[in-house]
């Protein structure tokens, strides 16, 4: 079906065929009629399934009736977690909106950066506006921008908005939008308090149900290696060269971990870097685009990278310390395999991360035989169960301190 089916303009679908999109995904065929009728969306999306696209083509064909900027007004505002996600989802408006007679001006807006840049680019107004909750806050203060005339608002993530804290900048900024206005709300998950905000939010919003995208999706191959932890590199970089494995991305528990595996990596002789919080936004954005132009073999990650970031044909993600949670694990996976591509996600399991693994399993509905390299076969003893407290109730080890402990266990190794 091609976008114009969907009540696109034919310059949106042009530009989205552009970007090599020659047919809606799910997310996009049931979003775009329901946006362009003007109703609240509510919609259950993996980074992954396209959904970028799916709330900014809609967004900019209502767009096109536009009048003239009013000066610092805004039209469309779209609230991102990260500043990555944001420079991402601006690039991806900005795209599609190049062959539109009138272009929209798209201002991208994050913390971590100087404000004054951003300050000039919102001088007479821009149409939308991509931003972080914390720096839009920032430049209504220094008055240069005014959300009172915001007409369609998008929440991309909501719900790692809210696990990264967001929830008072969230409530400043809504306060600040006209009542009146059409609301988008993509979210991975929904969390009670995610479910609350949309509740709060939304007006008998349209509901978009996709599965997710990690487990329930064939084209993801899945497998896990049985593996002493102080050998864990060795057998990454066995697999990198044995497999022929090309763009790797290794998720690791701390930004020392993420530093020391690249490093080892990088002295063996791989293209080898890190990415993490750690790092100033310059190197983050410089590792992150190099990574997408195949300069790095392998970028060692903590879970900064594992949502949002789009990079497409990533075609293995590796656990080398297994997630927090089965939530996390979904996440880090649905880095590659994406928008039907196929791809590999491995987890290393040692024998004492093996109790979580199992966890995470079970909470996923997975059950994969743990796989031995010859050569690799573990020596490592699984401790031994923590002693019981004599049943005393409420004292007993709930499931998510047995997943702290063995997370805790997972951070340490080679
Ligand atoms: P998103 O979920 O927005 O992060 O998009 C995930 C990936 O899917 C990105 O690399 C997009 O470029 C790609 N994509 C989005 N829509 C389509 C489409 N209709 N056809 C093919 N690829 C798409």
């Amino acid at each position: 079906m091609p976008f114009t089916a969907l009540g696109l303009a034919p310059a949106l679908a042009r530009a989205a065929a552009e970007l090599g999109f020659s047919s809606p995904t799910p997310v996009q065929s049931e979003a775009i009629p329901a946006v362009l009728a003007g109703v609240d969306l509510l919609a259950t999306a993996q980074t992954g399934s396209g959904k970028t696209a799916a709330y900014a083509l809609p967004l900019l064909q209502r767009l096109l009736a536009a009048e003239p900027l009013t000066p610092r007004r805004v039209r469309a505002l779209v609230l991102v977690p990260t500043r990555e996600l944001a420079a991402q989802a601006g690039e991806v408006v900005r795209s599609l909106a190049q062959h539109l007679p009138q272009r929209p001006k798209v201002a991208v807006v994050f913390g971590g950066v100087s404000i004054n840049p951003q300050m000039m680019a919102l001088r007479g107004g821009a149409d939308v506006v991509v931003a972080t909750p914390g720096r839009l806050l920032d430049l209504v203060e220094h008055n240069a921008l005014r959300l009172s005339g915001v007409e369609l608002l998008v929440l991309d993530e909501a719900d790692r908005l809210l696990d990264l804290g967001f929830a008072d900048e969230l409530a400043r900024v809504l306060a600040l939008l006209p009542a009146q206005r059409q609301n988008l709300f993509f979210s991975a998950t929904f969390p009670p308090e995610v479910q609350a905000l949309a509740d709060a939010l939304l007006h008998e919003p349209t509901r978009i149900e996709l599965p997710t995208v990690a487990t329930e999706d064939a084209v993801i191959l899945q497998q896990a290696y049985l593996v002493d932890s102080t050998r864990r590199t060795q057998l990454l970089r066995q697999l990198i060269k044995s497999q022929g494995w090309q763009r790797v991305l290794v998720f690791v528990a701390t930004q020392y971990a993420a530093e020391r595996v690249a490093s080892k990596l990088h002295h063996g002789d791989l293209y080898a870097t890190s990415f993490h919080g750690g790092l100033s936004q310059g190197a983050r954005q410089q590792a992150l685009g190099e990574f997408k132009e195949k300069r790095w073999d392998v970028v060692v990650t903590t879970d900064l990278a594992a949502r949002g970031i789009d990079i497409s044909q990533l075609p293995v993600v590796v656990n080398y310390d297994l997630p927090r949670s089965a939530v996390d694990y979904v996440h880090r996976i649905g880095r590659t395999g994406r928008a039907g591509a196929s791809g590999l996600a491995v987890s290393f399991v040692s024998p004492a991360t093996e109790a979580h693994w199992r966890l995470i399993e079970k909470r996923q509905g997975l059950s994969l035989p743990l796989e031995v390299l010859p050569g690799f076969e573990p020596t490592e003893a699984a401790p031994s169960p923590s002693p019981g407290n004599g049943g005393i109730k409420g004292k007993r080890p709930s499931k998510k301190d047995k997943l702290r402990a063995a997370a805790q266990q997972g951070g340490q190794g080679d």
